[in-house]
């Protein structure tokens, strides 16, 4: 099972789709293992057209890569996700990855921290900077805090907040982390938020799916009410999409799915591809191919 329209190869490909199917530090309901495959069945109910960037992904070299096939503890699977997504910058592929809980942010990030000049912006109901959890530093439940060590804590942006410890809220505040809330997203708007934060020419962008409200995307590990809705989280995409290097969509629990959260999902990724091609900074000959 492949994801819709992937079917570009290796060579040729200029985004690829890889699956995380991990899940071992999850803390509340398990099952984002079986996410990835769950996105790519749901990714052939869409149309191969995307409407709103005019994109016909038939024509995109975009190229599934299967599942990473690595198994053991949550370090073991963050270093090959690194070395899978080194592989994927060497040959100028945007690395998509399909978690999986949001630990492999961690690995992805590593990867993409040769490209210099990265910011990474998180989507998440929760600011996951704990320093460690349940014994663990790389915890699904510690990924911000990683991320903004690997890249220093100015270059982190969390969108979509609702839920923190009081610890987290303070060293938070403390190290400077800028994170905006819901409430805040919707005085302020985000696309303006997104442009006094000071992003630079990279951006990796994290989507925790559990930002959106339950209601939108019941299927996630740790529901969290008050969420963000789809057309916020395209705006993110839209927004970012100029600066966009590399994504992951993460804490997708089929388990607990009624099917509307991994077609969610697999329409984020198209429209995250879409928005990427649409402006244009692909590698020109690869675009010049598929007009044929
Ligand atoms: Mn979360
Ligand atoms: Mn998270």
């Amino acid at each position: 099972m492949r994801f819709a329209d992937a079917d570009a190869d290796f060579k040729t490909a200029k985004f690829g789709i890889l699956g995380v199917p991990f899940d071992a530090t999850v803390s509340y309901r398990s099952g984002s293992k079986f996410a990835p495959n769950a996105i790519r069945v749901a990714s052939w109910s869409l149309e191969s057209y995307v409407l709103q960037y005019d994109v016909e992904l038939t024509n995109l070299p975009i190229c599934d890569l299967g599942d990473l096939e690595e198994y053991g503890n949550v370090n073991l699977i963050i270093d090959a996700v690194e070395r899978e997504v080194r592989k994927l910058i060497k040959k100028q592929i945007f690395p998509l990855l399909l978690g999986g809980e949001h630990s492999l942010t961690i690995g992805s990030v590593r990867a993409l921290k040769v490209k210099g000049d990265v910011s990474v912006v998180i989507l998440d109901a929760h600011l996951d900077f704990r320093d460690q959890y349940l014994e663990l530093r790389n915890s699904h439940a510690c990924v911000t805090k990683r991320v903004s060590e690997l890249l220093t804590v100015k270059n982190i942006v969390v969108l979509g907040v609702r839920s923190m410890s009081k610890e987290e809220r303070c060293c938070a505040e403390k190290e400077g982390l800028k994170y905006y809330t819901v409430d805040y997203l919707q005085e302020h708007g985000i696309a303006r938020t997104l442009k006094n934060s000071r992003l630079k020419q990279n951006v990796y962008l994290s989507v925790d799916f559990d930002v959106f409200d339950p209601a939108v995307a019941p299927g996630v590990s740790n529901p969290e009410h008050g969420g963000l809705g789809v057309k916020e989280v395209k705006e993110v995409i839209d927004v970012l999409a100029p600066k966009l290097v590399g994504a992951d969509i993460v804490e997708v629990c089929p388990p607990y799915d009624n099917g509307n959260t991994s077609v969610l999902a697999a329409k984020i990724v198209r429209d995250i591809i879409a928005a990427v091609w649409k402006c244009g900074h692909m590698h020109a000959e690869a675009k010049a191919k598929s007009m044929h």
